[in-house]
């Protein structure tokens, strides 16, 4: 029933202007000034054929936001998959900083009102975290290769993507942040027979314990790897790659992002407590 009178490309364009600010449909205007917020524009400016926002935090305006940094939350958590579906479309770095920010807050306010952290890891895991953070994104990049050919916007992305990912902080400042040590993980494999207990520099309990506490974080280990795995089997697909072939390249991935995590923890996070 609809007018498919036009199929060509310049169609399809001028159906997907939208206002930038407002979001209101531009197609078709006659003079190019959105009736809804007043904004002169330029027909040939990129950002007005740029795909809708759908992360709720970028999706919502004044007040909404707060509600949706929640929405947020949850989707990056919870359904990383549907969080992947999502930043592939459109991510923002700025609204993926203002979120990483507000993490790292609640992480620190956390600390201090649940007494759950030794002082000086208040302010080492946060360093770390950061590290971590600075250090994945290139190689999320690499590892997202297929893109490479646009490196700025794949670099942002993957520099949103892991910002997004720290959304585990909030729970880590309830539940201890979840200890990755190379050396640990090498003496493990080398020594497991041994049964001897393997050391941390944090005094806190780690992944290699056999506690209730390593439990937690190791569930808080895989909930961060499912969101940077759901994002980089995302890319694969929109790349071309079967499903299949995503999803083992995204596994491959994050056991290469968790090692990496493990190094930067005992590498900045170790020559910080011993500096500290
Ligand atoms: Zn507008």
């Amino acid at each position: 029933m609809s007018a498919t009178g036009g199929m060509g490309g310049d169609v399809t364009a001028a159906a997907a202007l939208r206002c930038y600010r407002c979001k209101y449909d531009l197609t078709g205007l006659p003079e190019p000034r959105c009736p809804e917020c007043g904004l002169v524009f330029e027909r040939s400016d990129p950002r007005l054929a740029r795909p809708m926002p759908t992360i709720a935090l970028e999706k919502a305006r004044g007040w909404r936001k707060i509600p949706a940094l929640g929405r947020t939350w949850i989707t990056v958590i919870c359904f990383p998959w549907i969080f992947a579906r999502q930043a592939v479309k459109r991510v923002s770095l700025g609204h993926a900083l203002i979120f990483l920010g507000i993490c790292l807050v609640l992480l620190l306010a956390q600390g201090p009102l649940f007494h759950v952290w030794p002082s000086d890891l208040v302010v080492i895991w946060p360093l770390t975290v950061l590290a971590q953070i600075v250090a994945q994104t290139p190689v999320l990049f690499v590892l997202d290769w297929r893109h490479t050919r646009e490196p700025s916007a794949s670099l942002r992305f993957w520099l949103a993507v892991s910002c997004y990912g720290s959304a585990i902080l909030v729970t880590e400042g309830l539940c201890g942040p979840p200890i990755i040590l190379v050396g640990e993980l090498l003496r493990a494999v080398t020594a497991s027979a041994t049964g001897k207990p393997v050391g941390s520099p944090f005094r806190l309990s780690t992944l290699l314990d056999t506690d209730r506490t390593a439990l937690v974080h190791w569930a808080q280990t895989v909930l961060w790897l499912a969101v940077l795995g759901a994002c980089l089997a995302a890319r694969h697909r929109s790349a071309g790659f079967s499903s299949p072939a995503a999803r083992a390249m995204a596994l491959a991935g994050v056991l290469l992002v968790f090692l990496l995590a493990s190094v930067i923890t005992e590498w900045v996070g170790g020559s910080l407590v011993a500096w500290l």
